[in-house]
């Protein structure tokens, strides 16, 4: 999908929201969520559910599939979007749309603004997509865990970035001011000028380059490496200066392959300022030069996590072997589900509904009331 459906988001109610919440509760552990089980947790003083539901189809937010032990609705791509733009709408945090600036291999960035007309960025995660494709033909068990897992790597992803970013900020690093999240969709400062691999020359590589290598240096000193540090993800600005996107996968330098990871992204660099400007030094950083100062990666609670990039591969290698997440709320556990409906129990309903109800109640708080340590 290229541009963003956003007339959608105008005319669909509250209670269109709340049945798309529910059933987005409703896939944390079934792939295909019974309209009864949406009905019962979305919980609508007059019902009316199974006709809005209808509606949510017509629109494509929703689609009604048959399964092989039972039938039910799940959300599309477009649906999830709808959620979370349409909380950020509520919130205040964008106004309007704009175009699209960039896809990356796992996701989508758009220019959009808030109410005083500021320009800002918005970057849909969208992992797991690929898996769509490559699983057509194996059997509807793998299918259905990968299906399910997009919205979960997703978010996750989309979590992680806003909660790195917002640390890196928040240490005068330069990163894009983060404003604000919601499930897969980062808003954040648009950058001006473009990234590195646009660039074709630059009137002083050396300071660029030390520029750089010192970031990763007070990076790897804070606890953490980036992880993906290439000429895509290094954006420079108008005075020249570097300014560095794209964190999900950042990994704490404790991670049993810190130093592999370390040096890599130093690699980059050196690299590509040999390739593209014909600069090569011999001083460059080592992971033994590093002099931890700062706790980063635990204050993100990065250092035992998986990046997630790494986690969606083996999705794809080991298909239909489960998530290793260690955190994870949400484990997805549709091997064993047969007439999932039926083993809800009432207090399970009621879990759910409260989920439901505390989800809104997030999506219409302020935008203020957000910390750097809402993973999760
Ligand atoms: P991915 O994880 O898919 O690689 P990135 O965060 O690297 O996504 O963004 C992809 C591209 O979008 C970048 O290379 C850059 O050109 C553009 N982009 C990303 N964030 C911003 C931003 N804050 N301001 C301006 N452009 C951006
Ligand atoms: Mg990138």
């Amino acid at each position: 999908m290229g541009k963003l459906d956003v007339a959608i988001l105008r005319y669909l109610t509250g209670e269109d929201f709340r049945v798309l919440t529910a059933v987005e509760m409703g896939m944390k552990n079934h792939e295909l969520v019974p309209g009864s089980l949406v009905a019962s947790i979305a919980n609508l003083r007059h019902g009316g559910v199974h006709k809005l539901m209808k509606e949510l189809c017509k629109h494509r937010l929703l689609t009604y599939e048959r399964g092989k032990h039972y039938d039910g609705y799940r959300l599309t791509n477009a649906g999830y979007d709808y959620l979370a733009l349409k909380a950020l709408t509520n919130r205040k945090v964008i106004a309007s749309f704009g175009n699209q600036i960039g896809v990356g291999k796992e996701s989508n960035i758009y220019t959009v603004a808030d109410e005083d007309r500021n320009p800002l960025c918005l970057k849909l995660h969208r992992l797991g997509r690929t898996c769509f494709r490559n699983i057509k033909d194996k059997r509807d068990y793998h299918a259905h865990r990968n299906r399910a897992s997009w919205l979960y790597l997703s978010r996750i992803s989309a979590t992680k970035e806003f909660a790195y970013m917002k640390a890196l900020y928040d240490r005068d690093f330069p990163v894009p001011k983060p404003i604000d999240f919601n499930r897969h969709c980062v808003v954040m400062q648009l950058v001006t000028g473009g990234p590195l691999t646009h660039v074709a020359s630059v009137a002083d590589p050396e300071g660029l380059y030390d520029e750089l290598m010192n970031l990763i240096v007070r990076l790897g000193n804070c606890g953490v490496i980036h992880g993906d540090f290439n000429e895509f993800n290094i954006m420079i600005d108008e005075d020249n200066h570097p300014i560095i996107i794209d964190f999900p996968q950042m990994v704490s330098t404790s991670h049993p392959n810190a130093e592999l990871y370390f040096d890599r992204d130093v690699r980059c660099v050196r690299e590509f300022f040999k390739k593209r400007f014909g600069y090569e030094s011999d001083l460059y950083p080592k992971f033994s030069d590093l002099e931890r100062d700062d706790e980063l990666d635990t204050e993100i609670a990065c250092s035992g996590y998986k990046r997630t990039r790494d986690v969606d591969n083996e999705l794809l290698e080991q298909m239909g072997i489960g998530l290793q997440v260690s955190d994870d709320e949400e484990e997805s556990d549709d091997d064993q589900e047969t007439e999932a409906n039926t083993k809800m129990t009432e207090q399970d309903l009621d879990e759910l509904r409260k989920e439901v109800d505390a989800s809104i109640q997030n999506d219409e708080r302020p935008i203020h009331q957000i910390t750097s340590k809402t993973v999760n």
